[in-house]
């Protein structure tokens, strides 16, 4: 039986090194964080390496270590680990993004009610001396609006405390199913500018994402109710710093509880130090002994089960290394997980965003590669909606099936051709299903979006234009593309009869703003107006892009 070598650095918890120790098949070496020319020399005698965010995982470090199977993060952050290389060097890493949970709940309580009970000012003043009780009138939690934007792990903790505390809470998350507001007993706002305009304290717990960057701006904070109170313990960015000094200032807002910024470590001189009414804490939302304990745990388990039984589910970058049959797949996975996507996005435009079930159908030639490709459907359902950093094509049918996702495969000979893929997504009573063909030597292409056949390959990125079937609209939006500088590689326009409604699927060479989606939706007889890039989501999720220290 072959033995492996473990280095744990960074202070992991002993709890979780007992989980490795235990192993007569693991040699384990627990050593202080290393000076990084330290930790390159050693680098080269280890199976596996775990760590916090203190040691960076180099691009130099990862080549040296020629033995390395398994980087271990016990945290979410893989911000310290150089992601492509770890990759391209066959180094599955893997983290522990549930262990902080309720580190990050309690936090949310003990910072808010601090604030509301002003209790920095109380415990200053007494080290000072002074006894202000005139001055410490404080507020209370019961009979107040809590708003949680991210219904996910952390935020369904913080709702679930919060009841206790007797508050309403109204929660916004499109990409969550009915049920999941229903059980946890929360109401949903079916828009945020509707949760907005209902909460006493407003809380994000999403990940940062394009769509999240700036969620909370100055329009946001301008809708909420005078004296509100604003948290963000996710991650800096969601609230926009600068709109949120200026709502402070004028008193709109009355407070602010932070724990992320957009700078980490906060500057010393940083404007936000020195707004009224804000309490700052610097990122301690998983410090917790029990959190520290949890993710220690929960990686070194799943480093044990990666060396000792080939278990690389919980790794975050596998999905990307190649052996020949895993690179011949490449373009076909590549195809199913855009075709989801693309359901994805068009049904979201159609209001359509909590995804239930993913159907996948498959041609008998390509039937044998049903897993991976499921796993690419998952993936194209779910990037851009969870932390992109923790989604992979390995990780993507877990956290799908985790979010009550249903996914399905089916061999079908009905698709005609034996290589033909279709991905079917569907929520409520809405549905949509794409299909494609990636075939040897030819681009890869979309055959099908809902009932109009097309034939268009998915490069960066693709514009999916409905409209009536009327002269003058194709020539108005090209004109209208052509005045944005948007390149068109590829025009596919489909009907399913004359004068009925059109489709148009438009590859473009470059990346289309909103602005210009908005323009598109402006036009006479156009129905609805889709753009998808492709690329930015897709490198982020084989990247692991920045998660912080969380
Ligand atoms: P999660 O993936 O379980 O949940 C995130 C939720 O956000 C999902 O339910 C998703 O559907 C929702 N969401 C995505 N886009 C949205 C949008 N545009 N509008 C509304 N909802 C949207 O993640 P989690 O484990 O609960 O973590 C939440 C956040 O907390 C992350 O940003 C994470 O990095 C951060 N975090 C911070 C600390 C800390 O130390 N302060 C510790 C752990 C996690």
């Amino acid at each position: 039986m072959p033995t492996y070598k473990i280095l744990l650095t960074d202070e992991v918890d002993p709890e979780g090194v007992a989980v490795l120790a235990g192993e007569p098949q693991l040699e384990v070496d627990v050593v202080p964080t290393l000076p990084a020319a330290e930790l390159l020399g050693r680098i080269p005698a280890y199976d596996a390496l775990v760590g916090r965010s203190a040691t960076r995982i180099t691009p130099e470090l990862l080549r040296a270590g020629s033995r390395l199977k398994v980087i271990g993060r016990a945290g979410v952050g893989v911000d310290n680990i150089a992601m492509d290389v770890a990759t391209e060097q066959g180094i599955a890493v893997i983290n522990a993004p549930a262990g902080n949970t309720i580190a990050v709940a309690e936090l949310f309580f003990g910072a808010v009610i601090g604030m509301l009970r002003h209790l920095p000012h109380a415990a200053t003043s007494m080290r000072e001396g002074r006894w202000d009780r005139s001055q410490l009138l404080g507020h209370e939690l019961k009979g107040r609006t809590l708003g949680v934007v991210g219904v996910g792990r952390i935020g369904s903790e913080v709702a679930t405390r919060a009841l206790a505390f007797g508050m309403n809470v109204v929660g916004y998350d499109p990409y969550v199913a009915d049920d999941r507001f229903t059980s946890l007993r929360i109401r949903r706002a079916a828009s945020l500018e509707e949760l907005l305009d209902q909460v006493d304290v407003l809380t994000v717990h999403t990940p940062l994402t394009a769509e999240t960057t700036g969620l909370i701006g100055q329009r946001e904070l301008r809708r909420l109710t005078p004296g509100a109170i604003v948290v963000n313990m996710a991650r800096g960015g969601i609230v926009d710093d600068t709109a949120l000094a200026a709502a402070l200032e004028s008193r709109r807002v009355q407070g602010a509880v932070l724990d992320v910024y957009d700078t980490e470590p906060l500057p010393k001189d940083h404007p936000i130090r020195r707004l009224p009414n804000t309490l700052l804490t610097p990122h301690i939302g998983a410090s917790t002994h029990e959190a520290q304990r949890n993710v220690a745990v929960d990686v070194c388990e799943a480093v044990r089960d990666a060396l000792l039984a080939g278990e690389l589910s919980r790794s975050i970058n596998v999905a990307t290394t190649s052996g020949a049959a895993w690179s011949d797949l490449q373009p076909l996975m590549q195809l199913v997980r855009r075709a989801s996507s693309l359901a994805r996005a068009v049904l979201a435009d159609q209001g359509m965003r909590a995804v239930r079930r993913v159907a996948l159908r498959c041609g008998p030639d390509v039937v044998g590669a049903s897993g991976a490709l499921l796993s690419a459907a998952a993936l194209g359902a779910l990037e851009g909606v969870i932390d992109s950093g923790r989604v992979n094509v390995i990780n993507a049918r877990a956290l799908a099936e985790a979010r009550g996702l249903e996914l399905s495969v089916a061999e079908s000979t009905q698709m005609g051709h034996p290589s033909a893929v279709e991905v079917a997504l569907s929520g409520g009573m809405q549905s949509l299903a794409v299909a494609g063909l990636a075939l040897p030597g030819t681009a890869p292409r979309f055959t099908r979006i809902g009932a109009f056949h097309v034939d268009v390959a998915p490069r960066q990125t693709l514009i999916v234009l409905t409209n009536n079937d009327v002269p003058g609209v194709i020539g108005r939006v090209g004109t209208l593309l052509g005045l944005r500088g948007v390149n068109i590689a590829e025009w596919h326009q489909a009907r399913l009869a004359q004068g009925g409604e059109a489709l148009a699927a438009i590859a473009v060479d470059s990346v289309v703003s909103e602005a210009v989606r908005k323009e598109l939706l402006e036009q006479p007889d156009v129905l609805g107006a889709t753009v998808v890039n492709f690329e930015p989501a897709e490198a982020s999720a084989s990247n692991g892009n920045g998660n912080g220290n969380g």
